[in-house]
């Protein structure tokens, strides 16, 4: 994607105005990390938007709210009261990339490779949505199809609210890669709510080795109800293979990929585990 021309409007109303005149012709330009992998040979005009003050985390009640345009490392050192965004953004890319890159960025378009959408889902995240007035969209639903069809009118992201993890709940995620700095051969994440030891209700979802992240409802259905044991989460990581399309690349069949997704459902449930009973770092 080409520039030709940046804005650097003075509020939220003003870079909806912009993007509402300039139609096709503008776009939204958070972090920039992005350009590099979008198509298009037609110069655009970018309304940025990193001077809106949309750079922020705060704890507001039962959510943190993350400004859009808050950068992955701010993000990856944030700390709160039972806060577990930290350990997928540490995973993604360089520091570097890192350093530019926003929350705003990797979630209105969802490339292959994006982790935060999978973290999203599974945490049942809030994405508020600014279209003269904010208003907020599930996970499920923003993530139903590719969310750039929600900012196609000159509407933007403004935050994401997580709710704050309640005590007996449990987060854990997986980052399978080639090397450190690689995009993702396989991202899991997983939410379970534990009571006396039994998982009452669970949330799985995962990206990269799917044609867009999912929820994985027959792994969270055969968690709910059984006892949060090794066995218990062995079996839900089986029924994966009947859960999504799983696809092959990059020199890996489709079954390896399942395979390697069975691994890591197994891994993010025992981390997810360990995390609701207090014991993870
Ligand atoms: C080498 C490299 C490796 C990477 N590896 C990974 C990886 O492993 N995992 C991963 O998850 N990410 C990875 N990323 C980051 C990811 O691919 C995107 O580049 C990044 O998330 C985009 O964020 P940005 O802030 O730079 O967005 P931008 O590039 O500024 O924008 C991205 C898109 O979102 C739109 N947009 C941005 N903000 C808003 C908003 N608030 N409202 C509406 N629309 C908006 C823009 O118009 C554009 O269409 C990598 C990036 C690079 C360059």
């Amino acid at each position: 994607m080409k520039l030709s021309e940046f804005i650097r409007p003075d509020s939220l109303a003003a870079a909806r105005k912009a993007l509402r005149e300039l139609g096709p012709k503008g776009m939204v330009l958070a972090g920039g990390t992005a350009l590099h992998f979008m198509q298009g040979k037609t110069p655009v005009t970018a309304v940025d938007i990193t001077g809106l003050g949309l750079s922020y985390i705060k704890q507001k009640g039962d959510f943190f709210v993350i400004g859009a345009a808050t950068p992955l490392s701010d993000i990856q050192r944030y700390r709160g009261p039972r806060w577990a965004m930290h350990e997928i953004c540490r995973r993604i890319s360089t520091h570097q990339i890192r350093n530019v890159s926003t929350i705003g960025g990797n979630i209105a378009r969802v490339f292959p490779w994006a982790d935060l959408p999978v973290v999203l889902l599974a945490m049942d995240a809030r994405m508020v949505v600014y279209s003269g007035k904010e208003k907020e969209i599930p996970a499920d639903e923003y993530f139903a199809s590719q969310p750039a069809r929600l900012f196609r009118g000159g509407d933007l992201l403004t935050a994401v609210k997580i709710p704050v993890l309640k005590a007996h709940h449990g987060f854990g995620s997986v980052k399978a890669t080639r090397n450190a700095a690689a995009f993702s051969l396989a991202t899991i994440a997983a939410l379970l709510e534990l009571k006396d030891g039994v998982i009452k209700s669970a949330r799985v979802a995962a990206g990269s080795a799917i044609p867009f992240p999912q929820r994985l409802k027959p792994v969270e259905a055969a968690l709910v109800g059984k006892e949060a044991s090794t066995e218990t989460f062995k079996a839900a990581a089986a029924a994966s293979a009947a859960a999504a399309k799983w696809v092959g690349g990059e020199g890996m069949s489709a079954d390896y990929v399942r395979q390697l997704a069975e691994v890591s459902i197994f891994d993010a449930l025992e981390r997810a585990a360990e995390f609701a009973r207090g014991r993870a770092e």
